[in-house]
Parts: C-alpha cells; structure tokens; sequence
C-alpha cells in the first residue's frame, strides 16, 4: 500500500467545517468572525510516550486527547486537526484501529482532520489542533498561565496520580490490585480531555493550565508566569481512583501498599494526568461550581495564590510539610 492508498483509505474523509480538506497543499480554515485561532501541537514518540505495544485504538485516542487538552486549558473549542505520522510500516489492522480510535474522540468533539504528512520511520504521532476562542470588544477570552492574582483561589478537576500509578505498575514497582489497575491504567491510556470544562470557565478562571508532566511542575508554571505564589492542602488532592490522600495512609486502601508520603507524591508529581489546574477569584466561587455542574467534571478547590512568591504545602491541619514528606524524590 503506497502513502497515497493509506491516507485515502484511513484518513481522508470530506470536510465538514474546514473550507477545504485533505488532498491539497494546503488545508482552508475559515475562522468565525471575532474569534481567534488557538493553536497546539504535541508529539507522542514510541518508547518514551508510549510503550509501542499498545493497543492501537487507545493510542489513536490519547494522541488526540493530549492534544484537546491544551485546547480546554485555554477555553477553546475545537475545530480541526492535522497528524503527520511516522510509521515503520503498513500494518492495515494497526492504522485501522488506530484511526477508529482516534475519529471516535476527534467526533465527539466535532474536530476534524483537515491534512497531516505520512512518511516511513520509526513510529511517532505528531498532531496540531486549532480551536477557537471568542474576542470580546478587543480582548481575547482565552485563558492563560499568566492571569493569577494574589487572593484567588486553586482547583484541580478530576483526581490526580491514577496515570503513573498504573506506570509504576506496570513496570513492576508497584503491585496493584487488578480492578484497580484496569481503572488505573484507562486513565493513563484513554485520557478524558477536559473540554467541555476549559469552555464553562472562560470568563470565569483567571488562570489555567492542563496537567500533563505532573502536579508540581505545571503549577510552577502558572506561578512563573503570573508572578505570584501558592499554598496548596496537599490532602485535598484527590487522588487514585476517587481516593483521598488523608484516606491514605493507615488503611492502605485500595489494597495498595503505599505510604502517605508515596501517596502524596503520586499526585503531586506523577503526570500524565490530563486533568485542568486553574484559578479564580475568590468571588466566583458560585460560578466555578456552575462551570463544574454544567460541564459534569467533578473539580476540587485545593489552595490559594499567594503575593509571596514560592509553593507553600501544607498538610490537612494547614502544617508546612518538609519536601521529604512528600519524597519528592521518589521518582527521581
Ligand atoms: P505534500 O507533499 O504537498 O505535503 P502530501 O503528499 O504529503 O502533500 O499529502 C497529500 C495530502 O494528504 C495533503 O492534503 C496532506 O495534508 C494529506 N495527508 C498526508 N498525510 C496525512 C495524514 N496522516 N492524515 C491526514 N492527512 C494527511
Ligand atoms: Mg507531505
């Protein structure tokens, strides 16, 4: 099969939304009028994003979902993609399956793939989103790193660490039960892309950012950006599976043997999360929790933004937690 056949018979379908599709030089978007373009690009490299074992499908589906969400962290909706692919060959059940995977996520979202490049290699999935962000009398609705004030409030939606706890067990550090590592491992192999939240919170959050290399990093991001700092109730972290930190430590629950410490660090740096991290000022409280309603995402307020600068973590009883309480360095 020539690269022609492969994007004709895989990849290549009419245009719904785009101006023009695959199968020119160039792809035709038309923006709406007073709105901006958002754009993001992510690459998922064989052997250091993904084991190149798995599954085809779910492969086709995280390739995008880590993609939308860059688009929810900024509010923007999505409009289309293009995939250039690297393949070490025409497997045609592998490129089904991954093209099933990823069309299921891409029309959920009512995103199409308007174009990409198709060549021979070792296997590497490299997508850009464009989406789209409403310009209200000159400014620009999006939402960045950059808005966090001293005072506002700090969420996180959904839970955090279920992604590398199923890392560590399936590299062998960890032993987990196998309901919970099935649920475990859907997180870190079929990411939800926080979209319909990203949307609800424009003009809403003041900052946001989505999760992906870990808690501790990207919230150092905001904090760089906005110039500002941040206490954080570690345990209000909610993480493994609907599972609280403060839960934790006694019980072993879920029948993992973790300390509170390890439990700590899974969701303060493990990654791979998906998840968005914002923030709001304290007044709009009410409509952080219509945003979480309307959007159905379960989200968490889990701190403050400080005028002083530096992450502050303070445990369930508001006590300054060392860097060894939470083993920072576990994962080193
Ligand atoms: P060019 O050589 O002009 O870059 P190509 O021959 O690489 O164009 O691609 C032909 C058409 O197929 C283009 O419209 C391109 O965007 C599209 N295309 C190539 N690879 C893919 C892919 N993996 N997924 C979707 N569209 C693709
Ligand atoms: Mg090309």
């Amino acid at each position: 099969m020539g690269e022609f056949d492969l994007i004709a018979r895989f990849f290549k379908r009419p245009a719904r939304h785009a101006a023009l599709g695959i199968g020119d030089d160039c792809a035709l978007l038309q923006p709406a009028p007073g709105t901006q373009l958002a754009i993001s690009c992510d690459m998922l490299v064989a052997g250091r994003h993904f084991f190149a074992d798995v599954s085809p499908h779910k492969l086709g589906h995280k390739a995008l979902a880590v993609n939308l969400s860059d688009l929810a962290a900024c509010g923007a909706k999505p409009l289309a993609f293009t995939l250039a692919l690297a393949l070490p060959e025409a497997n045609e059940p592998w490129l089904a399956a991954f093209a099933q995977g990823l069309f299921e996520l891409a029309d959920a979202h009512d995103c199409e793939l308007i174009g990409g490049d198709t060549t021979a290699g070792p296997l590497n999935i490299c997508i850009t989103v464009f989406g789209e962000v409403p310009v209200v009398q000159g400014r620009s609705l999006a939402l960045l790193r950059s808005g966090a004030r001293a005072g506002d409030d700090l969420y996180v939606s959904g839970t955090l660490g279920d992604a590398r706890l199923a890392l560590d067990a399936q590299q062998g550090k960890l032993s987990v039960p196998a309901p919970v590592l099935r649920a475990a491992r859907e997180r870190l192999e079929r990411p939800t892309p926080r979209v319909a939240l990203g949307l609800a919170l424009r003009g809403v959050a003041s900052a946001a950012i989505d999760l992906s290399d870990g808690f501790m990093g990207d919230l150092g991001h905001i904090l760089e950006c906005s110039r500002v700092g941040a206490s954080v109730q570690v345990d209000r972290l909610v993480q493994c599976i609907g599972c609280y930190a403060e839960a934790a430590p006694a019980e072993h629950p879920l029948g993992i043997d973790l300390s509170v410490e390890q439990w700590r660090t899974l969701a303060l740096a493990g990654g791979d999360d998906y998840e968005l991290l914002f923030t709001a000022p304290a007044g709009q409280r009410a409509a952080v929790a219509r945003a979480a309603q309307t959007s159905r995402t379960p989200v968490h307020r889990i701190g403050r933004i400080d005028a002083i600068a530096g992450l502050r973590l303070l445990d369930a009883q508001g006590r300054a937690l060392e860097p060894h309480d939470a083993s920072f360095d576990h994962f080193a």
